[in-house]
C-alpha cells in the first residue's frame, strides 16, 4: 500500500509579518533550518543590500526599472511599497515549491499578506510576530547599525502602524525568547499541516482502512 501517496497533502503558505525589529527574519531562518519541508520565499527588492546581505540569499536586489517590468509582466504573486522601496514575491518559485510538496515561508508585510490571502485564502496561514516591548524594539533597531539614522527613526515610527494590522492574522507570537517563539511557530506549522482540508490523500486512506477492517 502506498501510504506516502495516500497521505499526500496540499502545500501551505506560511506568512510571517511583524514590525521591523521584532526578529522575524531570524525566526524565519531558524524555521527553515529545522524543517526540511519548508522553503523560504526570496523576495525581489529595490532597496540597497545591507552589510552581510547576499544577493540571491537574502533578497534578489534589482533596479526600479527591472522591478517594474517584472511587476508589469505578472512575475509577482504580490508586491508592495514598504518604507519607500519596492518588494515583491516571485510567483514562479512559489509554484515550484508547492508542486514539489514543500511549504513556503514568506517574510512579508501586511500588504503582501492581504494580497496573498486574496489569491489563496485556504492555503495561507498568517502569523504576526510582536516584539516583547517598545524598549526592546528600539534596542533591536539600534543594533542594526547599517541603517542610516533617518531610516531607523522612520521604521520605529512605522512599527506602531504595522502593529495595528495584528487582528488580520490567524496567530500572534510575542518574540521574547527566540527558542520559544521558534517552537511556537513550529507547533502551529505541525497542526496546520494536519488540517483535514490540506490532506488530499486522506479519503482514500480512510476508505482502505475501513474496507480492511476485520
Ligand atoms: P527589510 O527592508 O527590513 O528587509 O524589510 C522591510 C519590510 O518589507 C519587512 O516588513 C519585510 O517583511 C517586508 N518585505 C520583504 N519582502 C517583501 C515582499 O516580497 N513583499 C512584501 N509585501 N513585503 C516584503
Amino acid at each position: 500500500m502506498d501510504h506516502e501517496n495516500e497521505l499526500q497533502r496540499r502545500g501551505l503558505m506560511l506568512v510571517l509579518s511583524s514590525p521591523s525589529g521584532a526578529g522575524k527574519t531570524t525566526l524565519a531562518r531558524r524555521l527553515v533550518e529545522i524543517d526540511k519541508d519548508l522553503r523560504i520565499s526570496i523576495s525581489v527588492t529595490t532597496r540597497a543590500p545591507r552589510q552581510n546581505e547576499v544577493n540571491g540569499r537574502d533578497y534578489h536586489f534589482v533596479s526600479e526599472d527591472v522591478f517594474h517590468s517584472m511587476a508589469d509582466s505578472g512575475q509577482f504573486l504580490e508586491h508592495a511599497r514598504v518604507f519607500g522601496h519596492f518588494y515583491g514575491t516571485p510567483i514562479q518559485t512559489v509554484k515550484e515549491s508547492l508542486s514539489n510538496g514543500s511549504d513556503i515561508l514568506f517574510d512579508i508585510d501586511w500588504q503582501g499578506a492581504q494580497q496573498i490571502t486574496e489569491h489563496a485564502r485556504n492555503d495561507v496561514v498568517k502569523i504576526f510576530v510582536l516584539p516583547p516591548s517598545t524598549d526592546e524594539l528600539a534596542r533591536r533597531l539600534r543594533t542594526r547599525a547599517q541603517d542610516p539614522k533617518r531610516v531607523l527613526s522612520e521604521r520605529m515610527a512605522k512599527a506602531a502602524d504595522e502593529i495595528t494590522h495584528w487582528p488580520e492574522y490567524d496567530y500572534v507570537i510575542v518574540n521574547e525568547d527566540l527558542e520559544i517563539a521558534t517552537n511556537q511557530i513550529n507547533n502551529i506549522l505541525c497542526a496546520e499541516r494536519l488540517r483535514r482540508h490540506r490532506r488530499t490523500g486522506l479519503s482514500r486512506f480512510v476508505e482502505r482502512l475501513t474496507k480492511n477492517t476485520p
